[in-house]
């Protein structure tokens, strides 16, 4: 189904809170209805002066396995699920106000995100949505990691997610594919949860990070599968990469119409295919985008 061509806030406010995977500490979000052309905005209410930090490719910074964004002297970061959850759900403008600098983990996935963003409702304006079409392929990586823009099969913006570690790894190859709307977004991408390996994990721990963050708060995998936990999809390791493609591709700032074909990227290859696509819309760049 394709959204209205309409600009769309959300209704009420809705809350979230949790805890950071990284840091371990604790965090709210309140995402606030917002103005027509206001766009996705975060807000350090922790900070002096409050200041605001605009979801757009050109305040990303690279950051290890998370989507980082700095605006003057302020940082928000692993702000990929609550953009995905946004996003997904069709929303276009919103005022997420947090007391801390990484986003809470929740589950794994955006699915609390996106049920509190669901349940807040969705309001249309009456300014036109932001939409970019893609005319030409835009593609970025190399032959191992790559993420490829194309020009949409059919109306609305299609993402495909092939995920494969190769034959040693305990993650299974798999391909999950979307056509984006907040439908099929709530049920079917956002609970798809965030996996490690479980020699990664123990990595990361023992650096020091992640002390907190036990089997049941995502998903490890052992060599015989997810250990003392279940999978919710077949497919839920590639679902969870569409769900950081999301994420990261709503760092464009506006509704993509085009199809996205991604194959063992990560959130550095996908921030960069935002920046190119939200630096290709300036009209004074090459014009690889039209405005539909
Ligand atoms: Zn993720």
């Amino acid at each position: 189904m394709m959204q209205a061509p309409f600009q769309n806030t959300i209704a009420h406010l809705a809350h979230v809170s949790g805890r950071g995977y990284w840091s371990g500490k604790s965090v709210s979000l309140t995402f606030l209805p917002a103005e027509p052309d206001t766009g996705i905005v975060f807000r350090r209410v922790d900070v002096a002066g409050k200041p605001m930090i605009p979801a757009l490719a050109s305040h990303r910074t690279d950051a290890q396995l998370r989507t980082k964004l700095v605006c003057g002297g302020a940082s928000v970061e692993m702000v990929e699920h609550v953009l995905a959850a946004l996003y997904g759900m069709g929303i276009d403008n919103c005022i997420v106000e947090c007391d801390g600098a990484e986003m809470p983990g929740m589950d794994g996935s955006a699915y609390a995100m996106a049920l509190a963003i669901h349940q807040a409702g969705r309001i249309t304006c009456d300014q036109p949505a932001r939409y970019r079409r893609i005319e030409q392929t835009i593609r970025i990586g190399d032959e191992q990691a790559y993420v490829e823009a194309n020009r949409a099969q059919v109306p609305g913006l299609t993402l495909v997610y092939h995920l494969d570690y190769g034959p040693s790894s305990p993650i299974p190859s798999t391909s999950s594919s979307c056509l984006l709307n907040p439908e099929e977004f709530l049920t079917s991408i956002a609970p798809a949860r965030t996996f490690l390996t479980e020699s990664d994990a123990a990595k990361l721990q023992q650096s020091g990070l992640a002390q907190h963050v036990t089997h049941r708060d995502l998903v490890i995998f052992g060599k015989s599968g997810p250990i003392d936990n279940q999978l919710r999809f077949p497919d839920e390791c590639s679902r969870h990469k569409l769900l950081d493609l999301i994420g990261d591709l709503a760092l464009c700032g506006q509704r993509l119409d085009g199809m996205v074909f991604a194959c063992r990227s990560g959130h550095n290859l996908n921030g960069r295919m935002a920046e190119r696509i939200q630096s290709s819309s300036d009209p004074s760049n090459d014009s690889l985008l039209k405005a539909a």
